[in-house]
């Protein structure tokens, strides 16, 4: 199996707070892994350093043999790892469709062919001015290219069926939570992702909205598509992980398959406290106090 991302040693600190203290662990192509946590364990910290919110302050990503840590978020999206964020970012002015669509910006090679020039003084002026008049003029490759665009996001928008298509015309403001984060993972799936990065994907949707991302997470794995996600709600985690890595704290303390973290004990007291009884017969409890939670915040 291909190791498509190895992390080791990674850290971030906010003050003196270790909000990622030392976290080791890896993804295989073709495998959901999940993170999963307390709150504050340092999830959502890890997320944004994979993909170049945040500067690492120490530690090594390498994805594809590439040594990503301290990259900025553009060059790693380019890289083939795209995430969606917890609160459901999308352009609110834009259309449904759009908002897919610009998922796609960094593939089009045709439209700007001479992207790598722009790095480079006084050349980067002419370059830019070559590109818009190839822009103004369109060249059978860019009428290509917008096709295949138009094609991905088409394919992208089918997946969320009527959730997405009866609406790809209306701008993203007028969306329901659950639709905006539908339209968010769309995106992210329309650049044909190698490492796709899920943060909470159904935070704030209800028990019938999180089975239907359940559905669609596993569809997306028959697929073969590689997901790191993280994500609270247990129920989910078990049925579509084929590894779980548990964090405390900022640190990795546990990892394995779902039924190893179930039986875990450093798990059941980091989650459940010192209450006897495995995960598995706690789930329930602890979806539902995480719905509720969530209910609160909305
Ligand atoms: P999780 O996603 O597991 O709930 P986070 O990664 O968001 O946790 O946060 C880990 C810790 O780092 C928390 O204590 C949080 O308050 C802190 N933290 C996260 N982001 C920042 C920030 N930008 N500035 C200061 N502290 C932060
Ligand atoms: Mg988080």
């Amino acid at each position: 199996m291909t190791r498509i991302l190895e992390v080791s040693g990674l850290t971030r600190r906010f003050g003196a707070l270790r909000a990622v203290d030392e976290s080791s662990f890896h993804v295989d192509e073709g495998e959901v892994v999940s993170i999963i946590g307390p709150n504050g364990s340092g999830k959502t910290t890890t997320i944004n350093l994979l993909s170049g919110e945040l500067k690492p302050d120490g530690g090594a990503i390498r994805f594809r043999g590439r040594d990503l840590a301290g990259l900025s978020a553009d060059r790693i999206a380019g890289e083939g790892l795209r995430r969606t964020f917890q609160n459901g970012r999308v352009f609110a002015n834009a259309t449904v469709e759009e908002n897919v669509l610009i998922g796609q910006a960094p593939l089009a090679r045709a439209t700007a062919p001479l992207k790598p020039l722009r790095r480079m003084p006084i050349i980067r002026w002419a370059a830019l001015v070559v590109e818009t008049v190839l822009a103004i003029v369109g060249t059978p490759a860019q009428r290509r290219e917008e096709r295949e665009r138009q094609q991905r996001a088409e394919t992208q928008l089918e997946r969320f069926g009527q959730r997405l298509l009866p609406r790809r015309d209306h701008p993203a403001w007028t969306l329901s939570y659950a639709n905006r984060r539908r339209t968010e993972i769309a995106r992210a799936l329309a650049s044909d992702p190698e490492l796709l990065l899920l943060d909470e994907p159904t935070a704030g949707m209800n028990t019938a909205e999180t089975q239907e991302v359940m559905h669609q997470l596993l569809d997306l794995k028959a697929q073969g598509q590689t997901i790191l996600l993280v994500e609270h709600k247990l129920d989910l985690v078990m049925s579509v992980s084929d590894r779980i890595i548990v964090m405390d704290g900022g640190q990795v303390i546990a990892e394995g398959t779902p039924v190893e973290i179930q039986n875990d004990e450093r798990v059941i007291e980091a989650y459940l406290g010192k209450r006897r009884g495995t995960i598995a017969a706690r789930t329930h409890d602890v979806a539902s106090a995480v719905l509720d939670d969530e209910g609160e915040a909305r």
